[in-house]
Order: C-alpha cells, then sequence, then structure tokens
C-alpha cells in the first residue's frame, strides 16, 4: 500500500497546491502517494457550521472545539487506521529529518491544520494526536506546515527521487549540516570554486566536504554539533563496552 495523507483543513483547497507539481506532482500521478484534503466544517453539528468558540479564561481569539476536531479525526483514522495522528503547533516537538524518515516508512499521515489561537488542547490525548512544530515561528495555519511534512516525506518515498544516493548525503541525515556545493561558471564575479573541487582527487574532496560539512554544522547550529559530538562519545564507549564483554 502507498503512503496515504489525509489533511483536516478549514481550507482544503490549499492542497495539493505545490504538492501537485515537480517531484511531489509526479509521483502522485504515478500512484506513488496520495491525499485527501477533509474540510473540518463537514463535522460541525450546529445549523450554523461552527467550528470555534471563545477561549475558555477570555483573551483574544478563537479556539478550535474539540468534539469538532474529534469527528473530524475519528473519520480520517477509520479510512487510514494505521496511520500515527499529528497536529502542527508551534507547541509542538520540533520537526526532524529522523521523524520525517520513519513517518515516511509507514502507511501514511493524518494531519490536523489549527486556526485562528489554535486547538482546544484535549483533543491531543483525548485523540492520541502528537504536537508537531514546523520551527519557531508563528504561522496563520497549519497548512503550510502540513505542505512542509508532507513535502518532506513525500521525496523519501520509494523511487520519488532519481538517484538513491541524493538523500543519504543530505543535511541532518547524519546529524550535520551537508557541505557547500558550487558548479559552472569556475569564476564568477571574481570568487572562485574551491580548488580541490577541481583537482579530479577523489579522496582528497570527500575530506575537504567533511570538514567543511563539520565546520559549517559547528558555526551554525551548535545545537546540532553538541548533539554529533554527544552521539560520537556514546558510540564509542558503546563499542568499548562490547570489547569488554
Ligand atoms: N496561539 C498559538 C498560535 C496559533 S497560529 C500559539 O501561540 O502557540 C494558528 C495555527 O497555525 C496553529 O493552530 C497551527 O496549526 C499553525 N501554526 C502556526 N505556527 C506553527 C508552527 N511553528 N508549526 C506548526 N504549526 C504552526
Amino acid at each position: 500500500m502507498s503512503f496515504h495523507a489525509t489533511v483536516l483543513t478549514l481550507y482544503p483547497e490549499m492542497f495539493p497546491g505545490p504538492l501537485g507539481i515537480s517531484l511531489a506532482g509526479r509521483a502522485q500521478s504515478e500512484g506513488k502517494w496520495s491525499l485527501e484534503a477533509v474540510q473540518i466544517r463537514d463535522f460541525a453539528a450546529d445549523k450554523h457550521k461552527t467550528v470555534d468558540d471563545t477561549p475558555a479564561g477570555g483573551g483574544a481569539g478563537m479556539v478550535l472545539r474539540v468534539d469538532v476536531l474529534a469527528a473530524a479525526v475519528d473519520y480520517a483514522r477509520a479510512a487510514n487506521p494505521d496511520a500515527p495522528v499529528l497536529a502542527m503547533t508551534p507547541r509542538g516537538k520540533p520537526l526532524t529529518q529522523a521523524r520525517v524518515r520513519e513517518l515516511a516508512a509507514g502507511p501514511g499521515v493524518i494531519v490536523l491544520c489549527g486556526r485562528f489561537e489554535g486547538f482546544d488542547e484535549r483533543i491531543f490525548e483525548g485523540r492520541g494526536v502528537e504536537e508537531v512544530s514546523v520551527g519557531d515561528i508563528v504561522l496563520s495555519g497549519g497548512e503550510p506546515a502540513a505542505l512542509m511534512l508532507l513535502d518532506a516525506c513525500i521525496r523519501l518515498l520509494p523511487g520519488v527521487m532519481g538517484a538513491a544516493s541524493s538523500g543519504a548525503e543530505e543535511s541532518f541525515e547524519n546529524g550535520l549540516l551537508e557541505y557547500p556545493h558550487f558548479t559552472r561558471p569556475a569564476m564568477w564575479e571574481g570568487r572562485t570554486i574551491p580548488e580541490v573541487l577541481r583537482s579530479g582527487d577523489h579522496a582528497k574532496i570527500e575530506g575537504w566536504r567533511k570538514s567543511r560539512s563539520e565546520v559549517d554544522t559547528r558555526l551554525r547550529r551548535p545545537d546540532l554539533w553538541e548533539r554529533h559530538c554527544d552521539a560520537r562519545v556514546q558510540s564509542a564507549s558503546g563499542e568499548q563496552a562490547k570489547k569488554k564483554d
């Protein structure tokens, strides 16, 4: 069975949007993944189709009602019972490439997109929903976040990316940023390409790339670098423990 995405949203017309073109669009028409965008409003019980209400305790904005959200989630789960349900929220766990890989290896995802002030908190425990953030920024709705998440999963599906190797060397796959790239022209506005990349010496090129990947990660993303170093120390001590056995 191929990867199936169900997106629960007040704006189903935003889908597939950018996922309908290029790599993801081609893969969709080839049946490598499929999408259903579901209107949350269809699950409102009153005749005005109300999906939101004022926040308990007062304050600005409106909150998505838990009963309406639950009905929408139940509908999506019935069609794709094994897919995890993810809610897009800045309060969620930051999305990582490792989580994206896990999701891409599964049956698909059910993605809940918020609007206004967000969701009634009870939906998360009440329906076993995973809260996911796409960064320390505030969007006006969960739809662009859902598009990001799906794009990241789709490019990893079997047969979607051209060269099989192009996924493995990418940033974050080994906990580091990727090395920088260059192409022709060799000289542009007085700027050259690092000499080593034109040397044809593959071992030297590989060494340069590894070192730039490490240096750039250390300087640009000290958080990633620290985690990478911790993981290396841990795996080294794991090796020593094995030798002692
Ligand atoms: N009141 C909320 C923000 C609501 S923004 C807060 O301060 O935490 C409206 C909707 O946009 C959210 O419900 C969520 O679905 C989406 N959204 C905004 N920023 C996001 C982010 N960084 N990651 C994922 N979804 C986000």
